[in-house]
């Protein structure tokens, strides 16, 4: 064996406990919001973790063997691409690296604890959320709407600060900026990813014009408003990337006011053979004091303890969340055993979201409305148009909204110098069609948590989408040859089988590739939603 060979294990036989060992500790605080002992277990947890990371003799080895293209056989070869390129971020001296921890935890805790001024007192960013989503009078929403920015202003320098440092590094890593240094080590092309997004752009601008025409129409009904602009503030939350509750004809709420979301989702994956009782046993799924309110799946140890969070309650929301988390679910545990640690674990986040995205979409699928949630042919043909109809608008506006934001973080790093206040309005103007209020010029950018706590992430739920479109078309024509791919245990097969043994074994396209039978092709998505 070559040294670099036993180097590899040596460094899976290190990292794996810890891996684990900071996944444990990240569910138990999970479930245990307050507790600072756990809190500050984590933070120890995690600079254990990284310090691997960190070591510089060790890097240079590694980035030696590299160059040298030593003998290896391709699942070491493919390890050792993946360490090199986990190593690469965590060659910044200890004292910066302190410091770049320090400063997103300030911003963090900003966003958690601002509270903006209101009406005469303070509010949440919950609060302010709910009066965009329910509020009738437009005075006030746009009141709450420019409350939800204050913290924008608030954050902005410090985030700018973060940028500069994060930039700095990255070029002395011999990096053009952060933002490439990212991509790069995300296994995504910049040139690539922004030409597929100006092809979107060009796709769905007419769809999405006339989707937003007739949404707005509704809304300005609603509202009793008349003029021709469409403030930022007529929808229902602060970005407008959400298709507004306002604008569906019917709520879907209704399926599930009496229904056992748990039992439908295990009715769902048991349906296309993929069993999820053991998952559902070591779940945390419903509300309680002190958890975590978001939703999430977490493989712990990648040798099957895999847990999903969520906090459900009876509305179609949390259907289509818990659709999606187990999809997260079912791939870590169907991952291939005999591959090495490193490998056992997703392709990338973009070909695990896409799995994810995949099932909770289907909430929304009239045939899955009546197969899975037990809806008469007839409930089920009254809905379906709208169940079709918000689907395809919230893929409209989510896609539009992050080209937005993506375009930006792009220019956010690439030249953080320009008017970024005018550069935001501009990309909102041209990609949402939302019209920017009079003269502001304030850091509504900044009040976007993802730019300081989520870094150059944001591609990844559109690829994601994509992907999912494309393995959705590949089901529907290969592998169970109809529109429905529900109650078909083949496409279980075809999902462990293709998607979830090659595990990390591939890079995400090539994984793609062998799956689908044709590279990355955004028209599966545009043919199914523009
Ligand atoms: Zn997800």
């Amino acid at each position: 064996m070559t040294d670099a060979a036993i180097y590899i294990r040596r460094h899976e036989s290190v990292i794996a406990p810890l891996h684990k060992d900071y996944s444990l500790k990240l569910w138990d605080l999970s479930l245990d919001g307050n507790n600072e002992a756990l809190s500050s277990a984590l933070v120890a947890a995690k600079e254990r973790f990284l310090k691997v990371y960190s070591d510089r003799e060790e890097f240079r080895q590694i980035r030696e063997w590299k160059t040298a293209n030593v003998q290896l056989d391709e699942i070491e070869a493919r390890q050792l691409k993946l360490i090199h390129d986990a190593f690469v971020p965590n060659q910044i001296e200890e004292s910066v690296l302190h410091d770049i921890v320090e400063r997103e935890t300030r911003i963090e805790n900003t966003f958690n604890t601002f509270r903006a001024n209101f009406e005469g007192g303070k509010a949440s960013d919950n609060e302010l959320r709910e009066i965009l989503r329910t509020e009738l009078n437009v005075v006030r929403k746009r009141a709450a709407w420019e409350a939800t920015k204050q913290v924008g202003q608030e954050v902005a320098p410090q985030l700018l600060e973060l940028i500069a440092i994060r930039n700095r590094e990255a070029r002395k890593l011999g990096y053009s900026d952060y933002y490439s240094m990212m991509f790069e080590l995300q296994e995504l092309d910049e040139r690539s990813v922004f030409s597929l997004l100006d092809r979107l752009e060009q796709l769905s601008e007419r769809a999405f014009t006339e989707m937003k025409t007739e949404l707005d129409a509704t809304l300005k009904r609603k509202y009793g408003i008349s003029d021709a602009e469409s403030h930022p503030w007529l929808y229902s939350d602060p970005f407008f990337q959400e298709f507004p509750a306002a604008g569906a004809a019917e709520s879907l709420d209704q399926v599930f006011a009496d229904a056992d979301i748990e039992t439908l989702t295990r009715k769902h994956y048991e349906s296309i053979g993929l069993s999820i009782d053991d998952l559902l046993r070591c779940a945390d799924l419903y509300e309680r004091e002190g958890k975590s309110q978001h939703a999430f799946c977490m493989d712990v140890d990648h040798e099957g303890d895999v847990r999903v969070l969520c906090n459900i309650r009876k509305v179609e929301r949390w259907m289509s969340t818990m659709l999606h988390e187990f999809g997260h679910a079912v791939y870590d545990k169907y991952n291939d055993m005999s591959l090495p640690f490193l490998l056992r674990t997703p392709a990338h986040t973009l070909t695990t979201e896409a799995i994810a995205m995949l099932n909770g979409r289907m909430s929304k699928d009239p045939e899955w409305l009546m197969q899975i949630a037990g809806l008469s042919p007839l409930d089920a043909h009254r809905l379906s148009a709208t169940a079709r109809k918000t689907l395809r608008s919230e893929m409209l506006i989510f896609l539009r909204w992050a080209i937005t934001l993506i375009r930006f973080e792009r220019e956010l790093y690439r030249n953080p110098v320009r008017d970024l206040n005018r550069l935001w309005w501009e990309y909102v103007r041209q990609f949402q069609k939302v019209t920017p209020p009079d003269g502001r010029d304030r850091a509504d950018w900044a009040s976007k948590i993802h730019l300081a706590s989520s870094p150059v992430y944001y591609q990844n739920y559109v690829l994601g989408e994509l992907v999912a479109s494309q393995i959705l078309t590949f089901i529907h024509q290969q592998v169970v040859k109809s529109e429905c791919y529900v109650g078909s245990p083949a496409v279980g097969e075809y999902l462990k089988e293709k998607v979830f043994k090659p595990g990390a074994r591939y890079d995400w396209a090539t994984m793609l590739k062998n799956a689908t039978k044709e590279p990355l092709n955004p028209e599966h998505f545009t043919r199914q939603f523009v």
